[in-house]
């Protein structure tokens, strides 16, 4: 039956070309694994190209007290003592060497005057800890890990959506997919299966994220089987693009404030001051964004409806030099010269700190062969992500994943791959042609967007969260039935049919997450539980598929070593000597 396919084998397959994807594949390749990466976009496209400001790693280059112990309580403390804190540990300590690694195999770095990397300040990071290149620091990650990859030797292919993962009885065997610009069907059969497709920001309509964010991997993983924990945090960037509308939510890179950049209101109050007076502009991503959601709805937005943020009062040749993405963007997008004045911003849908359950040291999911790393794993950011420490989870953790899937697929028979389970996914990708009445897929998106958008964003409430809920129920029921007009040769309507499942999947994960957490932690603020609530601290929830319906269930946060807590009890002590 699936000779009826083009079918590729490997012994690991990686779904996701980002930074995870590619540092899990060269760490496989190392292992003496065979090594095939799925992505849907272009190689070197993917979404870690976007990233900004730099790499969290304690390489104490330029504040030289830093260490992983700083490290790991910033993240902890960011995290609001959520994060797994096993995860938090292994990347403070590891981030550091994969920095230099990357060097080695070819990253230019900025560098400090006696030429080591140079480092930057950060939100919630207590030293200046970000590794950067300008601000177009996530090009040159792809692009070295790409190199690397390549010279290496992995088979890619580009273009190309899985979805759906295939199992042998309980343990992963491969995946099924299409070629996005034929339509053409593709099961790839592989001993193990790295997950690395990145967040789900295209469920709200005001995002940073790129089209290819959709949650596919969650969703994969979810329908296989796997558990998904943390959904509920959804990160909201405090500073987006408000004006003109055609670009609200690109991202303006949190290095502006890290070089500087003030937020003041329309009466030209700093308005920090009155939020997180200590560290202000560099308070964690959760206290800006809902500060400067507050200022608005309070009366004292500016005239587009966000905050000013300013970096002028810097030489223009240090901006242009530090910044130089920012100064386009803003030059060519909103004709605002920064170096001049304030540039309008405002919250947009960031990042996913939830996603698939793992385990610390070998990213293993909850299912035998699989593994998952970067955006579409949880745990290591528990309820709110600090700027930087993104690009180091992919290198630390993409390798961990890389390294086990490799393992793993040494000590494993060829799995047989299920006819009946790929017959059924050709089934429902070819579906939406064969409806003769139906929507389109763009207006049930459009709707998932606003829903999400008035209800799951970012202050909550429950009467809000049940109403989700009702709408999500509805979404689903006429994403069932839209329709496909055409061939499956370069169809983006078909497409969209696809990523509208996905998105449906996290945004009820999120919903129903979002409801049960009875507090206020992190990226989740819940207008009727203000305040933390110390149960919560000690519980994940974890979302499972249970038949057609979705489960959700806590489990308590692993014990944390004395040795750890020490760590986090020295915290005032080292602030003091500073
Ligand atoms: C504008 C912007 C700036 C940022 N700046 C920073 C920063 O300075 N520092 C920092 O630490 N973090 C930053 N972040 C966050 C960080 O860039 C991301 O979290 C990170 O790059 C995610 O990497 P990843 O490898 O998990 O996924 P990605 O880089 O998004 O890669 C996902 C891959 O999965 C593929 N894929 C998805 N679905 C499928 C499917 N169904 N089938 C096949 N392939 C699929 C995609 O094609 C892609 O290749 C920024 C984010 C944005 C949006």
């Amino acid at each position: 039956m699936t000779d009826r396919f083009e079918t590729h084998e490997h012994d690991v397959l990686i779904i996701g070309a980002g930074g995870a994807g590619l540092r899990a594949a060269i760490e496989a390749l190392a292992k003496g694994a065979s090594v095939g990466v799925v992505c849907k976009s272009l190689l070197g496209k993917a979404h870690t190209v976007m990233a900004e400001g730099g790499i969290a790693a304690a390489m104490a280059n330029v504040d030289t007290n830093d260490d992983w112990r700083t490290h790991f309580r910033d993240t902890m403390r960011g995290g609001k003592f959520l994060n797994n804190w096993r995860m938090a540990q292994l990347h403070a300590q590891e981030s550091p060497d994969r920095v230099r690694e990357l060097e080695q195999w070819g990253a230019l770095f900025d560098r400090t005057q006696d030429g080591n990397i140079l480092q930057r300040a950060f939100g919630g990071h207590t030293y200046k800890r970000l590794c950067h290149v300008g601000d177009r620091t996530g090009l040159e990650m792809i692009r070295t890990l790409q190199d690397r990859g390549v010279s290496l030797g992995f088979d890619v292919y580009m273009e190309c959506a899985i979805t759906r993962l295939l199992k042998d009885g309980d343990r992963i065997s491969g995946a099924f997919g299409y070629w996005r610009e034929q339509g053409r069907f593709v099961v790839f059969k592989a001993k193990s299966v790295v997950i690395a497709t990145g967040g789900i920001g295209k469920a709200w309509p005001v995002t940073s994220n790129s089209w290819e964010y959709t949650g596919d991997g969650m969703t994969l993983a979810y329908d296989a089987g796997a558990e998904l924990m943390d959904m509920e945090f959804v990160q909201f960037h405090p500073t987006g693009m408000v004006w003109p509308p055609g670009v609200q939510g690109i991202l303006v890179t949190e290095a502006v404030r890290g070089e500087g950049g003030i937020l003041t209101n329309k009466l030209g109050e700093r308005f920090m001051q009155k939020y997180d007076p200590k560290r202000m502009e560099l308070s964690t991503r959760d206290v800006v964004a809902r500060s400067i959601y507050t200022e608005v709805r309070e009366g004292r937005g500016t005239e587009h409806g966000g905050a000013y943020l300013d970096i002028s009062h810097k030489p223009a040749e240090y901006v242009k030099k530090k910044l130089p993405s920012m100064y386009h963007q803003f030059k060519e997008l909103a004709d605002v010269d920064i170096t001049k004045g304030p540039m309008e911003v405002g919250p947009t849908c960031h990042y996913m700190m939830g996603g698939i359950r793992v385990e610390a040291e070998t990213a293993a999911a909850t299912i035998p062969g699989l593994y998952a790393a970067g955006e579409a794993a949880a745990g290591l950011h528990g309820a709110n992500r600090l700027g930087g420490n993104s690009l180091s989870d992919l290198l630390v953790f993409g390798r961990r994943a890389g390294a086990a899937a490799a393992e793993f697929a040494k000590k494993s028979a060829v799995p047989r791959v299920d006819d009946a389970a790929v017959q059924d996914a050709e089934r429902e990708m070819v579906e939406p042609f064969e409806r003769t009445g139906g929507e389109s897929p763009y207006e049930v998106h459009r709707d998932l967007q606003r829903t999400m958008q008035s209800l799951v964003g970012i202050f909550r409430v429950e009467e809000d969260l049940k109403a989700a809920l009702v709408e999500l129920e509805l979404l689903n029921a006429r994403a069932a039935r839209v329709r496909v007009e055409g061939s499956r040769m370069f169809n983006p309507g078909w497409h969209m049919a696809k990523d509208l499942k996905s998105m449906l999947r996290v945004s009820e994960a999120v919903t129903r997450s979002a409801l049960v957490r009875k507090e206020s932690r992190g990226a989740h603020s819940r207008i009727d539980y203000p305040n933390y609530d110390p149960a919560w601290e000690k519980q994940n929830n974890v979302i499972k598929r249970e038949g057609d319906a979705m489960s959700l269930r806590q489990t308590p946060v692993k014990e944390m070593p004395a040795e750890l807590k020490q760590l986090l009890a020295e915290e005032e002590v080292t602030a003091a000597k500073t």
